[in-house]
């Protein structure tokens, strides 16, 4: 994906002419519409009667309701025509946070979140919808139904977060009502759900190769996980309900199941659901994360000679290991937000989703 950022296709894909009688208000662009969530969004939106556009470097679907604009957040030339004559603009884009290239986490959650805001200016679109993160205050110690009101992370669990942050604050600092630019940031928080590339798949490669067997911790700490559906719910409310009150313009909101869980009981069920062994053995928080601690300075002391990328360091520890949970009362309060899919059928739907990674024999 590094690789696609940097060189887009710039082909743009065939597509069935919307309807002449779109109203302007229901068009929109969705940016990073190919990816997990961006891919959601897409099929929620065309159920609710919106005209869709998507932009991102990469064409992973084929729908003929779609727009596709294929090109790089960070040039103008490539996003202006996909901006153009659309109300709402969902930015959904960003570098995977495994890709540990923190130039490019600069430049396209930065730089390229600046390059959209100029352009859909420029394209006159009237709110602009933000996918921030509930980690941009997570600084790796336990937060227990943190609200929005909690400061940004001054030491964010990694430069990833970094990034979104800077993206967050310079999205709902764009945020003029005078001049007719509404900007709001959802936050959500561990998204999962049919299609993920990132949370099953992982996991059930590492169970797969044995090392799903310890619980860090003592298993209780309670964590959100959030099904994409409920995630795309809130970003369309938040856009529906900015029209109707641009007070809501500037604010962020967390998104969430409303239904923390232990972490290590929420991997648990997907495992069991897939037929893996669930995590049995304890290792004390501590333990582990002085572990985790010990190999990072392994790695940075041997890093003039061999460059390493431990994925067991101090923050997946704490990750893993804290508790991280967020209240959703201002998007329930302000946008009346409600998650549509609770946790048990979300489970139960992703799993039934990945059964072709189901254990055999
Ligand atoms: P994803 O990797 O599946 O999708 C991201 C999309 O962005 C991809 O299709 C990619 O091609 C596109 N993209 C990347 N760089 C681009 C560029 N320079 N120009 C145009 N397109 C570009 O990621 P996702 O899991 O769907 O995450 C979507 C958003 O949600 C991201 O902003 C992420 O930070 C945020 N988020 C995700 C989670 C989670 O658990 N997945 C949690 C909190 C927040």
């Amino acid at each position: 994906m590094e690789q696609a950022a940097a060189e887009p296709r710039r082909k743009q894909a065939t597509h069935t002419p919307w309807p002449e009688d779109t109203p302007k208000d229901k068009a929109c662009t969705v940016i990073g519409g190919s990816g997990f969530l961006g891919q959601h969004m897409v099929e929620q939106l065309l159920a609710r009667g919106y005209s869709v556009n998507v932009f991102d470097v990469r064409q992973s679907f084929d729908n003929a309701q779609v727009k596709f604009f294929l090109g790089d957040l960070c040039n103008r030339q490539d996003l202006y025509p996909a901006l153009q004559g659309v109300s709402t603009v969902f930015h959904c884009a960003s570098p995977p946070p495994s890709s540990n290239n923190k130039e490019l986490f600069y430049r396209v959650n930065y730089l390229g979140t600046k390059n959209i805001i100029d352009t859909c200016r420029e394209a006159g679109v009237q709110k602009l919808i933000l996918t921030s993160s509930a980690s941009v205050i997570f600084e790796g110690v336990d937060i227990k139904n943190g609200t929005e009101d909690l400061p940004y992370a001054t030491k964010p669990i990694d430069y990833y977060t970094e990034t979104k942050i800077l993206q967050e604050q310079v999205v709902l600092g764009a945020n003029d009502p005078k001049r007719n630019f509404l900007t709001v940031a959802i936050r959500p928080h561990g998204i999962f759900g049919p299609r993920d590339p990132q949370l099953v798949p992982i996991l059930i490669e590492a169970a797969r190769k044995g090392k799903m067997k310890f619980i860090i911790g003592n298993g209780q700490n309670l964590v959100d996980f959030t099904f994409v559906e409920n995630v795309v719910h809130g970003h369309i409310l938040a856009a529906e309900r900015l029209s109707q009150d641009t007070a809501l313009g500037g604010q962020a909101f967390h998104i969430t199941n409303d239904e923390p869980i232990p972490f290590w009981a929420f991997l648990s069920r997907i495992l069991t659901g897939l037929h893996y062994e669930a995590p049995k053995y304890n290792i004390p928080y501590w333990l582990a994360y002085f572990l985790a601690l010990l190999l990072s300075l392994l790695v940075a002391i041997i890093s003039p000679v061999v460059q390493l990328q431990p994925t067991f360091t101090p923050m997946r520890v704490a990750l893993a290991g804290t508790f991280h949970y967020y209240s959703c009362e201002r998007a329930k309060k302000a946008i009346g937000y409600r998650p549509l899919v609770t946790l048990d059928d979300a489970v139960k739907r992703t799993v039934q989703s990945f059964r072709h990674l189901q254990k055999t024999g």
